[in-house]
């Protein structure tokens, strides 16, 4: 029966500053109902008067016509007294606006797109169109509330047509605080550093051209083989031909970036499929309002110049995701390299100044832009992994929306996790949210470890937030750590300092909703390096974990590092390390003399280095997924002699296995199990495979393939024994796979396949980069599970439960 009443509806979530009220508003009218709705502390409140039927109606189209923005965590209802309201109306905020959840960016929306491309529009071929559906967010905040004042947008006041559509509830641009037009928004020009030689059509003024004429002379430059650094959303990039092999050249000699991949832009996914055969799921993430780089087989009909993706199977593409990539996309034919402005290894520029000093040498032009870029946010990069998207580098369209706590985590005080070093990203926990950091890049490069710093402030600031407990890695060396140390002295707070892999296995355990007081899940934790808890060097692990704390049962068999971090530069070094330690030096030589992998290694300096061995010195032992895969890569003569960034040889070892697929009459190489309290993945029969097929001058993609498939089998009969082996008293039934080593489709598509088999269910990364760019978001799950345990004494019973080591309690946390 309807009955006519009167509702109180709390919607919390990504619900401000995404267009969430005008959808309210319209629905409300849609239903006949009338009411209020507006934005307060804890998200939306809505009160509304009406039949029961329309009601629920009104309800169930709330979430499927939410607005694309929006995430609804939760929505409560409750019935109040009757109450009449004349119509229903979008009512000022209450205060204290809720400042966890600033929106990331979003990718241009279809209706701004047909409007730019629109001549009959006010806003047609206006680079800064947006709405509430999309433009910039997170780029261009300062402090919250998300305010236009609080943007830099606020250098633009608006006019009164852009005033009219603001105030317009049925507007797409109702309170869209970036809300600009062409007569008072960001405008763009053209600066040409140095004399090009690179000719423009007559009547284009050489010096500073403007608008349309900015616009058209940078394509026209672009497709003369130029380079032109553009000001995007984020952060500059460095744009050329990626069809041009000269252009393409030219643009590494000057950017000095030799090995490292190019990300690509093109106007349609007509474009694209001539290079890349897409799959749905991959066209789906190109489209997606996140826009991200989107890792793909290079398997189309054309082929692009070798300079784009050197060694390389894959190319990263991403569509046009603001009006002025799209406008200037849209009158090219083929992919643009659009690569991040910077010098080598340095944060992408933003600023005006800093592109005319620091992009002069390597851009013919540059197309400028007023609005200012108050946070730097990369582009992110994802690959469909397991049939799912997995995210790489987590930067724009994905920081920094919120990760949900899972269950027991709603008293996790606040914190501040600092992550790690490389492919660094820090933690903000704030009321009962955990907030990633956009990726910040490699700390050991000077000035990205000072925007690292700046952006710890930004994020205090945008979210007022005051941590009362810090939590580091305990690698004594990670720069993020020692400034961990150096704040919770300065300000007297607790530290937590937490194991590298143990992080890596919260870290995926959180992202896939595992409550605090589940059973322990086995973590594998397979990466390049990170610190033990026993001073070694880890990065092959299989821990027994918890958010608590862990037990480590396996690792991959240790082996010296010879020289340190040198031998990630020069990975021939793990090779000879590996085939030493395993079959012994004098029997490689005297079964495989005749290999050109012999001849190779002995014109090392091999004396020092087995005086290095004999002595110890700088030769730290380390159980190393990645040093594996190096050893591995050289010895089959990939990067060798140098890898000019970490995981090269690894990267250029599975674009070649690629094509091999195991078979009854070829098998993937063996590993062994040794050890009994510690068991090791012994890789000593995979080396003896290895070498038989180098004697017999194997194909190169099919050793390749047998050492990726060997591995995964590896790692399953690992599993499998430990699951044997090892009394627990619950039953291990879940594994939880982290670590860059995992970025690896090959092994990992391998490995979940094999376990799935076994019954075991896998937990794997998502959204969270399963290399160290996820590791702050573990070290926060951690803290904060040792921060809610030691609070309530009911649970610290468990915490000295007999089978871990790895935890001690978090010191009290100050309130
Ligand atoms: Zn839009
Ligand atoms: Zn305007």
């Amino acid at each position: 029966m309807e009955v006519r009443q009167t509702v109180e509806i709390r919607v919390r979530g990504t619900v401000q500053g995404v267009g969430f009220r005008p959808t309210v508003w319209r629905l409300a009218c849609d239903e006949g109902l009338v009411g209020e709705v507006f934005n307060d502390g804890f998200g939306v409140l809505i009160r509304t008067t009406g039949n029961s039927g329309a009601i629920s109606q009104f309800l169930t189209r709330l979430h499927s016509e939410a607005p694309p923005l929006s995430q609804i965590e939760n929505v409560e209802t409750q019935v109040l007294n009757l109450q009449d309201f004349e119509d229903f109306r979008i009512a000022e905020s209450v205060s204290g606006e809720n400042c966890t959840r600033v929106t990331p960016d979003a990718a241009v929306c279809a209706a701004c797109r047909a409007e730019v491309l629109d001549p009959s529009e006010r806003r047609y071929a206006y680079p800064f169109a947006n709405c509430t559906h999309c433009g910039p967010r997170f780029s261009i905040v300062k402090e919250v509330p998300y305010d236009r004042i609080n943007t830099t947008m606020a250098d633009f006041p608006m006019c009164a047509s852009c005033h009219r559509e603001y105030l317009q509830p049925a507007d797409r641009r109702f309170h869209a605080q970036p809300i600009a037009c062409p007569v008072c928004g960001p405008t763009i020009w053209l600066e040409e550093e140095c004399p090009t030689n690179f000719s423009l059509s007559p009547g284009f003024d050489k010096l500073k051209l403007v608008g349309h004429q900015a616009l058209d002379s940078a394509i026209e430059l672009l497709k003369n083989g130029a380079v032109v650094a553009i000001r995007g959303l984020g952060g500059f990039h460095l744009a050329c031909d990626a069809t041009n092999p000269e252009a393409v050249q030219r643009l590494r000699r000057r950017k000095h970036r030799y090995g490292k991949p190019f990300a690509l832009m093109a106007r349609d996914l007509n474009v694209i499929r001539r290079y890349c055969n897409l799959t749905p799921a991959e066209e789906d993430l190109l489209q997606s309002p996140e826009a991200p780089i989107v890792l793909l087989s290079a398997n189309g009909t054309e082929k692009l110049p070798t300079g784009i993706a050197p060694g390389l199977s894959t190319v990263g593409f991403m569509l046009p995701y603001t009006p002025l990539h799209l406008l200037i996309t849209r009158q090219i034919d083929r992919p643009l390299v659009m690569t991040s402005g910077n010098i080598s290894d340095e944060p992408q520029v933003t600023r005006l100044d800093n592109a005319r000093s620091g992009l002069r040498e390597i851009a013919d032009a540059m197309l400028m832009h007023d609005r200012e870029i108050a946070n730097r946010i990369d582009d992110s990069v994802v690959r469909i992994v397991a049939g799912r998207p997995s995210v790489m580098r987590r930067a724009r369209g994905y920081a920094p929306s919120a990760v949900p706590l899972p269950g027991g985590f709603a008293d996790a005080p606040d914190l501040l996790a600092f992550g790690g070093e490389l492919k660094a990203t820090f933690c903000v926990v704030k009321d009962g949210a955990a907030i990633l950091s956009q990726h910040q890049g490699d700390l050991e490069d000077v000035s990205t470890f000072e925007d690292y710093q700046k952006n710890l402030q930004l994020y205090s600031k945008i979210y007022d937030h005051r941590p009362n407990l810090l939590v580091a890695d305990m690698h004594p060396e990670y720069l993020s750590a020692k400034l961990a140390k150096q704040r919770a002295a300065a300000e007297n707070l607790p530290l937590l300092e937490v194991q590298h892999h143990h992080a890596h296995i919260a870290s995926c355990m959180l992202e896939n909703g595992i409550a605090l007081d589940a059973s322990p899940v086995l973590g594998i934790a397979i990466d390049g390096l990170g610190f033990g808890d026993d001073g070694t060097i880890w990065g092959g692990e299989f821990l027994l974990a918890d958010y608590r704390g862990y037990r480590r049962v396996g690792a991959f068999k240790p082996v010296p590092m010879v020289g340190g971090v040198q031998a990630i530069r020069e990975p021939w070094r793990n090779t000879y390390a590996h085939l030493k330690a395993g079959i012994g030096w004098d029997k490689f030589v005297e079964r495989f003399s005749t290999l050109a992998l012999h001849r190779y290694l002995s014109t090392k300096p091999l004396p020092t280095i087995n005086r290095m061995l004999e002595t110890g010195l700088n030769v730290p032992l380390a159980s190393s997924c990645g040093r594996l895969f190096d050893a591995v890569a050289a010895a089959l003569g990939l990067c060798a002699d140098q890898a000019i960034f970490e995981g090269q040889g690894a990267m250029e070892l599975e674009a070649l296995a690629e094509s091999w697929r195991p078979s009854a009459a070829d098998s993937p190489y063996d590993f062994a199990i040794t050890g009994s309290e510690l068991l090791y993945l012994d890789p000593l029969p995979m080396w003896k495979g290895l070498l038989e097929d180098l004697a017999e001058q194997a194909a190169v993609p099919r050793m390749a393939g047998r050492f990726h498939y060997g591995l995964a089998k590896g790692i399953r009969e690992m599993v499998a024994r430990i699951r044997a082996t090892v009394t627990t008293d619950f039953s291990l039934d879940t594994v939880a796979l982290s670590g860059g080593c995992f970025q690896n489709k090959i092994l990992l598509e391998e490995l979940v396949r094999l376990l799935e088999a076994d019954g075991l269910r896998c937990l794997l990364h998502a959204k969270v980069p399963t290399n160290d760019g996820g590791l702050a978001l573990g070290q926060a799950a951690i803290a904060a599970a040792r921060h809610i345990e030691s609070s309530n004494p009911a649970q610290v019973a468990r915490a000295s439960c007999a089978w871990f080591t790895g935890g001690t309690p978090v010191p009290q946390a100050r309130h």
